[in-house]
């Protein structure tokens, strides 16, 4: 063949007259330097797989803490859970006993920290993520997005690293939005919810699936990429409103798991679900279908946030909201102070609103609509104090020009 007649790596081009060792293929040969390449990209791709593993979960849960406020008993379950997943993966497969993936099931209401949780999870590991809401997810021959399509994102985000795609993680936010609630709800409804649950299952289960790849830099003609699933580690989650009532219902009244205390900050009906109590009859009650719940077997739930925490989420983390706007309004040169009265009302409006943590920007942004607007043409360092009446929209913030030297 012409390739090897020229004497040429089939690789690199380069004359193979040279080389002390050759690899023979099938369209020609490839010469050492090329072999040790490859073999330093494996190794470099172990080393990688080598850092995931060794990060212990009380490491995993420590990184979280620097962003997720609260929520330990989903920190700990995460950080297990990821724990013995890479373990699994790096199993010897020459070993009788097959330890089973283990999915996770995460419970929480809106805003109560789920995605931000394995977002911050998957940052930390290096491994690829995707995130795919359930309610977009149609069965196959319907409008909308196959189950398939969570899996091409992923390899994106792998920037079409298969292998390293296999390895990834998949967060499926409203899950519980896909079950068959109860006789009245549209017969439609119930069996979209059913067959979306039905293709999920699949992917969940460890399949080989083929994922249409088309358009795009590397791969402008379209065609399919098989991507085996068995390795992926899949969360969902959701608020599943009225859970409680089922779990509370089927614990015979008694009132185990839960913790309403009259009177607490927390949202008035806000009575907490411990994982603990939630059986797998349950999820099936409210809609889930059992084969999917039985590919689901870690459960973990996430507390609604309460006035302290929220006022924690304001101040706390690295990237706390409080910090970004100081950060933004120094640069015009203005130092932004908020009153305790005021984190407090912020928190309130959100926990009204029912919008958890993902509700406190807007509170804010909307007390702060104002200044932003007037700040940059005002001359010289400046002191801007948020109030509680400031952000219940009754005064205008307080903004004190300094005199020069006077800070
Ligand atoms: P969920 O998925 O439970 O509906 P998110 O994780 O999307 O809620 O939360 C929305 C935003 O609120 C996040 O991006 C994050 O900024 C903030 N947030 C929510 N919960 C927490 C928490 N426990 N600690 C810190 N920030 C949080």
């Amino acid at each position: 063949m012409a390739v090897k007649q020229l004497g040429r790596c089939f690789l690199c081009g380069n004359s193979i007259s040279e080389a002390k060792q050759l690899l023979k293929g099938k369209f020609g040969y490839v010469c050492d330097s090329c072999i040790r390449e490859a073999y330093a990209i494996l190794n470099l791709e172990e080393d990688t797989y080598q850092d995931v593993q060794s990060a212990t979960p009380s490491q995993i849960k420590e990184h979280l803490d620097q962003y997720v406020i609260g929520q330990d008993d989903a920190k700990i379950t995460l950080a297990v859970a990821v724990y013995n997943h890479y373990k699994r993966i790096g199993q010897n497969k020459n070993t009788n006993v097959e330890i089973q993936k283990s999915n996770i099931l995460m419970i929480g209401s809106t805003g109560s920290g789920k995605t931000y949780l394995v977002q911050s999870l998957a940052k930390f590991l290096g491994v690829p993520f995707a995130i795919a809401d359930a309610t977009t997810l149609t069965q196959a021959g319907y409008v909308g997005d196959d189950v398939e399509n969570i899996l091409l994102k992923l390899l994106e985000n792998a920037d079409f690293d298969v292998k390293l795609a296999e390895q990834g993680i998949i967060y499926i936010d409203e899950i519980d939005k896909i079950s068959r609630k109860g006789e009245n709800i549209s017969i439609t409804r119930d069996v979209s919810g059913e067959g979306v649950q039905q293709a999920l299952l699949k992917i969940l289960e460890g399949t080989v699936a083929r994922v249409p790849v088309s358009g795009g830099r590397k791969h402008p003609q379209g065609e399919c990429i098989n991507i085996d699933t068995s390795d992926i580690l899949f969360i969902c989650g959701g608020a599943f409103d009225g859970l409680e009532k089922i779990v509370h219902k089927e614990a015979g009244n008694r009132s185990i798991g839960f913790q309403a205390d009259a009177g607490s900050e927390r949202a008035e009906d806000a009575r907490m679900l411990d994982s603990a109590d939630i059986q797998q009859n349950d999820l099936v009650k409210y809609g889930l279908m059992p084969e999917l719940i039985g590919r689901l077997p870690i459960i973990t739930t996430l507390q609604p946030l309460s006035v302290d925490d929220l006022i924690r989420i304001l101040t706390e983390p690295k990237n706390a909201l409080v910090k970004q706007y100081q950060e933004l309004l120094a640069m015009d040169q203005v130092d932004l102070e908020f009153e305790e009265g005021a984190l407090k009302r912020i928190a309130e409006i959100s926990i009204e609103k029912s919008t958890g943590a993902r509700g406190l920007r807007s509170v804010i942004e909307k007390a702060m609509k104002n200044i932003m607007y007037m700040i940059p043409d005002m001359e010289g360092r400046k002191r801007v104090i948020i109030t509680a009446d400031v952000i219940d929209g009754r005064k205008d913030a307080v903004i004190c020009v300094c005199r020069k030297g006077i800070a």
